[in-house]
């Protein structure tokens, strides 16, 4: 996502706002820009592309100023271009901001002020936000007398009250040279309150080098920050007390988020990624098609949906596959793209190919786009986390899977993004082929699904202190049924990309067609048991399993009275359909995998004969060197070859 910069003290504000930028980069943008408060006016630069781009522009120019925002962006609303980077000013040119997020209702609030008169100049859903402040600020400023920074912070309030998303926003006013305010809800910003200075940011590296005391702002929550003053207030503007805390994380510490690897912070990021992908797409019950790229599509006319991946992406596919058929009532394949390409795929006017891939770039499913253009389908939609990437400009319609960079080579948070992207897309397929759904109930444990990932996290300690047990395997099985076996798929991938041991996924029934052979004492096998129609099949396949000694890992669900007795340990994970299962087992899965590598790498990198230490999650001070956890040997993060 994006990155937000601050500052307001005695120090020249342009270099800290570039070096602030740059320690923001690893979280990804497109285009970078700076507003400052110079001789009482606003001054503003911005360039798309790398920030250095941006540093080249400025280069002769002699800025003097010790108030100002920046802010690198990753597109969500319009084109990466000059025009639309980000500083973004109302009518008048004296209110600007910087806004990391997606404004949900932007497109209602922004014909309204057109009526009043608004004249944008970007197509971002961000600059509608200062037109609405100024609009509100009008509205609070009494006629014939001079605004004060109340009405400035009143008519901050009331824009945030009417934004529909999570966003994080740095604002200050020409009229009010002493305070940026700022505002959060979902998304990250920080406080970092210094000596007769403070800087506001999305994250600790940018404000490091000049203090390590920091408020992170709570969502629903503004402040106003002078030199030598922060406030925070609620919406509505009741004064909020607030407690710093003191950094300890050095400046690599810092970029994880104080995670030992980007792997674990992405893992945790997952119940926002989630947040964003569902927000402005459950509407009244029903599924809106607009920004999944299905809008517009007469899905009686479809007869087959074709989905593209590879890897992890292929695993969502195969999951997307069952869904369309089983809700959305409609034919559906999976095809790997290094296999598509050497296809003759029967694909028509009435088939919709839907393509995906975490960068957008991956080599095969470019080529399988090109295939299946040639074929002239109904319509060609990619899901895709990079934006502006090469697959961006092959497809029809781009539906964006938010999940932010991804920097960790393994997928986590891109998957997860990946499967409930794909499910939403099945269930807006039922809404016209399959009125005989009960939809409601899979439309509501979506919209939770956020805050059931989050108690999902919680269940990290017992996955750690579990996951030392197989450290040593040298392989293992994963089984599940129905949607449960794409998602074994993704468990056994996540585990070989990470710690290296040979791990294979079976639908459980095949166990006895062939894999069985392999079983033996000790085997360990991680099997998926949510409740549901498959349940007792799945008691079943295990009672075969340990009646040849393997070793049992149940994946199972809070509430479940019997799968104790069949397993030799049980991880029991919030309750859902076995639809939705998969997203909650998706991530049990991911922590296992983790912590098995982080456990193997401790193990192999500390000397024979001595205790080994495991330490817990929130314990750990150092990372394996025999195992580099976020680039796993062999593997690219993008795979731009064939
Ligand atoms: N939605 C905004 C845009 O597209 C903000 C994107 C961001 O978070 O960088 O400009």
């Amino acid at each position: 996502m994006c990155g937000i910069v601050g500052y307001v003290g005695p120090r020249q504000v342009l270099p800290i706002l570039l070096s602030g930028l740059s320690k923001l980069e690893y979280r990804g943008y497109d285009s970078a820009g700076v507003a400052l408060l110079s001789d009482d006016r606003i001054k503003i630069f911005k360039k798309k592309g790398k920030i250095v781009n941006l540093i080249t522009s400025l280069q002769d120019k002699d800025i003097r100023s010790t108030l100002g925002i920046g802010h690198t962006r990753w597109a969500t609303h319009g084109g990466v271009s000059d025009s639309n980077a980000h500083p973004h000013t109302d009518c008048s040119g004296k209110i600007v901001l910087v806004h990391n997020g997606i404004f949900e209702n932007y497109y209602e609030v922004k014909a309204e002020l057109a009526t009043l008169g608004h004249k944008f100049q970007s197509e971002t859903d961000t600059e509608v936000l200062a037109h609405l402040i100024e609009h509100e600020y009008q509205k609070v400023v009494p006629l014939g007398l001079a605004p004060t920074l109340a009405h400035f912070e009143q008519a901050f309030r009331a824009a945030l009250r009417q934004v529909e998303g999570g966003y994080s926003i740095v604002c200050f006013s020409q009229d009010h040279p002493e305070a940026i305010l700022a505002g959060r809800m979902h998304n990250p910003l920080i406080i970092g309150i210094g000596q007769g200075e403070n800087l506001v940011a999305s994250d600790v590296p940018a404000i490091l080098p000049y203090t390590k005391e920091v408020y992170n702002l709570q969502s629903g929550e503004v402040a106003t920050i002078k030199s030598n003053s922060v406030k925070v207030t609620d919406l509505e503007g009741h004064a909020i007390s607030f407690q710093t805390r003191t950094i300890t994380w050095n400046a690599e510490q810092a970029e994880k988020g104080g995670y030992p690897h980007f792997l674990i912070k992405e893992i945790h990021e997952t119940p926002n990624v989630l947040r964003q992908v569902l927000s402005g797409r459950i509407i009244d019950h029903h599924v809106e098609g607009a920004t999944l790229g299905l809008d517009g599509l007469d899905l009686r006319k479809i007869r087959k949906v074709t989905l593209l991946g590879c890897g992890s992406a292929a695993y969502a596919c195969l999951y997307g596959k069952y869904l369309f058929e089983r809700w959305g009532r409609v034919t559906a394949e999976m095809f790997y793209g290094s296999e598509f390409r050497y296809h003759e795929p029967v694909i028509d006017g009435e088939t919709l190919v839907i393509a995906v891939s975490q960068s957008g770039e991956t080599a095969d499913t470019l080529a399988s786009i090109h295939k299946a253009k040639e074929s002239h389908p109904a319509r060609l939609v990619g899901i895709v986390n990079a934006h502006g990437s090469s697959m961006t400009r092959e497809v029809d319609r781009i539906c964006h899977l938010q999940a932010g960079p991804e920097i960790s080579v393994a997928s986590t948070k891109a998957f997860s993004s990946m499967i409930t992207t794909l499910a939403l897309m099945a269930l807006y397929f039922a809404q016209t082929n399959n009125p005989g759904l009960a939809m409601q109930g899979f439309l509501d444990e979506l919209s939770a699904l956020p805050e059931t990932l989050e108690k999902t996290l919680q269940l990290e300690d017992q996955i750690a202190q579990l996951s030392t047990f197989y450290i040593h395997k040298q392989s293992a099985y994963y089984i599940g049924r129905d949607v449960n076996y794409p998602c074994a798929l993704e468990g056994t991938q996540k585990l070989k990309e990470l710690s290296y041991i040979h791990a294979e996924a079976y639908p459980a029934g095949e166990l006895k067609h062939g894999p069985n052979a392999v079983i033996h004492a000790g085997f360990p096998i991680v099997c998926l048991v949510p409740q549901g129609r498959v349940y007792k099949k799945m008691l079943s396949n295990i009672q075969e399993m340990r009646a040849r000694e393997a070793h049992i890992l149940a994946i199972a669900q809070a509430g479940d009275t019997q799968i104790a007795k069949h397993a030799d340990h049980v991880i029991y994970q919030p309750a859902s359909s076995e639809e939705i299962s998969v997203m909650v087992s998706t991530l049990v899965m991911q922590l296992f995998a983790y912590y098995v590598t982080l456990y193997k790498g401790f193990s192999i990198d500390q000397p024979e004969g001595i205790q080994k230490v495991y330490p817990m999650p929130g314990h750990i001070t150092s990372v394996p060197k025999s195992i580099d956890i976020d680039k796993p040997r062999n593997l690219a993060k993008s795979v731009t070859v064939e």
